[in-house]
């Protein structure tokens, strides 16, 4: 969504190639519980003058940037970017949320948009003896937690559960430590443009200063975000399922012991349609013994949103109809599933949250992947080392 200082909305987002087919909400998985039809916005923000009022349109704030409508179009365009310039104008005028302003002036003040200190982003790693990168240090792996995983007690396991499994593999790898900040994934989907350029150029001078071979990023929105909005990084980005697929297949990671569940593995919007990367998190399932995996109807490209991106953590959205969350639960309860595994902090958050709601504690459990592996043992007699 780059612009030029004299560009229009319309040349900006290309509206005028929209054929207005309607493949865009045809295909927008929120239409099912609220308003937002993002085809007509395609089309009434052609018209400058009413730019003013789409923005304070509450759907606009329905949107999860799951991209479903970007995959769909046929004419290359990407609408819910249309949503997003919209939110900016809103930003730009200071008339957002409480809890979307909190979060933005957070990232700018703490680098996270959790409100909390910068000082303490590396508490998860206490007792763990993780390596710190060092600029003059070459380093083969260089760790990109996510604000959300280095903060949220829920999902620090994530973090803490790679690196005992890295220990295990023999990779060589450091994290940064204090010195990371937030990626700017939910500040870009929120609107605020002008902190997104400023964490984009503070980052890119960050990680192109360490003599790293790659990033591999915890969260799929980090990962997603430096790939397709950083122009100037230096370095290739993966998603850690990456990482990890690729060990299992040089023989260098292998698992110990098993784990005779049913798993249904839901992709993440951010990590799958966004970023193609489908088959590794199902490589690292399938590597565990006794794992039956089975899928989704909705799996994915067609993968069903599960409502955590596009700042909807920080958004409430007005509609009191079923959440997607819950839709995505009841379909792995019908499928017998015991766990729903995710690659994935926000999906951990919003499915977790509907197992409660749904009363299925008992029966169904949300894990991220990197949870599930950590309660296995990395096999040292059955790897070649790395
Ligand atoms: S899918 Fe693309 S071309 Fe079709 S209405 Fe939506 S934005 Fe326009
Ligand atoms: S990104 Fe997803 S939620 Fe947003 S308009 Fe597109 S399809 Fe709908």
């Amino acid at each position: 969504m780059e612009m030029t200082e004299n560009q229009t909305f319309t040349e900006r987002f290309d509206l005028l190639g929209c054929i207005q087919c309607g493949r865009c909400t045809g295909g927008c998985p929120v239409t099912v519980r609220t308003n937002l039809n993002v085809r007509r916005f395609v089309y009434d923000a052609y018209n400058e003058e009413l730019l003013e009022e789409l923005a304070r349109a509450a759907e606009i704030w329905d949107c999860t940037a799951c991209h479903t409508c970007a995959v769909r179009c046929p004419k290359g365009l990407k609408p819910l970017e249309v949503l997003i310039g919209l939110r900016s104008l809103l930003v730009e005028s200071g008339k957002t949320q409480p809890s979307v302003r909190d979060a933005l002036e957070s990232v700018f003040r703490e680098g996270n948009p959790w409100e909390k200190p910068r000082a303490t982003r590396s508490d998860w790693m206490e007792g763990l003896d993780v390596p710190i990168a060092q600029p003059d240090q070459p380093v083969e792996n260089l760790f990109f937690v996510c604000c959300t995983i280095a903060y949220d007690p829920r999902v620090q396991v994530i973090a803490q559960n790679l690196v005992r499994l890295l220990k295990g593999a023999g990779v060589n790898y450091a994290f940064l430590g204090d010195d990371e900040s937030c990626c700017g994934s939910e500040v870009f989907t929120l609107g605020e443009e002008g902190l997104f350029e400023m964490i984009v150029e503070d980052n890119t001078e960050l990680l192109n200063g360490y003599q790293a071979e790659r990033i591999v990023a915890l969260s799929p929105h980090c990962f997603t975000t430096f790939r397709t909005r950083y122009p100037n990084l230096k370095k290739p980005v993966l998603h850690y399922t990456q990482l990890l697929a690729e060990l299992l297949e040089q023989g260098k990671l292998a698992f110990k012991g098993g784990l005779a569940k049913k798993i249904v593995f839901h992709d993440p919007c951010y990590l799958g349609k966004q970023s193609g990367v489908f088959d590794e998190p199902r490589r690292l399932l399938k590597a565990v013994d006794g794992v039956e995996l089975v899928e989704f109807d909705r799996s994915r490209e067609r993968s069903l949103c599960c409502e955590g991106g596009g700042g909807k953590m920080w958004v409430e959205s007005e509609s009191k109809k079923e959440r997607l969350a819950e839709t995505r639960i009841r379909d792995a309860r019908a499928l017998g599933a015991d766990i729903v595994a995710v690659a994935c902090p926000f999906c951990v958050l919003t499915l977790e949250d509907a197992v409660k709601a749904l009363g299925y504690e008992e029966e169904m459990r949300v894990v991220e992947i990197m949870e599930l592996l950590g309660e296995l043992e990395v096999d040292q007699d059955k790897t070649n080392p790395a």
